[in-house]
């Protein structure tokens, strides 16, 4: 990654944090975790990325260096400028993870055999409450907060349709994507609990101009 280094943050697992991302600019996003991924146009939050729109484009379904994230209106919101995350690929399937998914998950008596932990290790809450209450200042309700482009989430798709869950994850100390704004964004993320893997390492991200 080129460029000057306007900023850098550590973030912790499972929390949600917004920023402003200029065009032009670009941020890196280093992880061992999931990193739920949203943007919206700055000039206009109601133009929101879109998982149908950036899958239809580019006629796949797994992206990486050198594919696009399509808002809504078709517009190129993003570049992805640099991929190392090379032993598994990204998601484009999945909503976010929520205190409310687990729920039902241990309703059906699922939670435990999912995610091989005793259920007082259910976390409290997940990406879609750290998006939701990360974007709930800047006038965007929960509910118009898109399905993400979830970054480090190996999705195994079969022949039949079936999606599997992979525990793949980025090795130590964690792969990085590099995506570079082609309009001014206003840009939200959630450090996933990621209870499949557990663990407690964040993220980190870095903008540069
Ligand atoms: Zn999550």
């Amino acid at each position: 990654m080129t460029g000057n280094v306007l900023w850098e943050r550590d973030l912790p697992r499972n929390i949600g944090y917004a920023f402003d991302l200029k065009q032009g600019q670009s941020v890196r996003i280093r992880s061992q975790t999931i990193i739920d991924f949203v943007c919206f146009n700055r000039e206009n939050l109601r133009e929101r990325f879109d998982q149908a729109r950036t899958k239809a484009n580019q006629r796949k379904v797994f992206i990486s260096t050198g594919d696009t994230l399509v808002s809504k209106l078709n517009n190129t919101m993003m570049t992805i400028v640099e991929d190392t995350f090379k032993d598994g690929h990204h998601d484009l399937q999945e909503g976010m993870c929520s205190r409310k998914r687990h729920e039902l998950a241990a309703k059906r008596g699922m939670w435990e055999i999912t995610y091989g932990r005793p259920l007082s290790e259910m976390p409290t809450h997940g990406c879609t409450e750290n998006l939701g209450g990360i974007l709930a200042p800047y006038g965007v309700a929960l509910e118009d907060v898109p399905s993400p482009f979830n970054m480090f989430q190996h999705m195994i798709i079969h022949p039949d349709g079936e999606l599997e869950h992979s525990k793949l994850r980025p090795k130590s100390p964690g792969a990085h994507v590099t995506l570079r704004a082609e309009m001014d964004l206003l840009v939200a993320l959630s450090t996933c609990p990621d209870v499949t893997i557990g663990g407690s390492t964040g993220a980190t991200l870095t903008v540069v101009a």
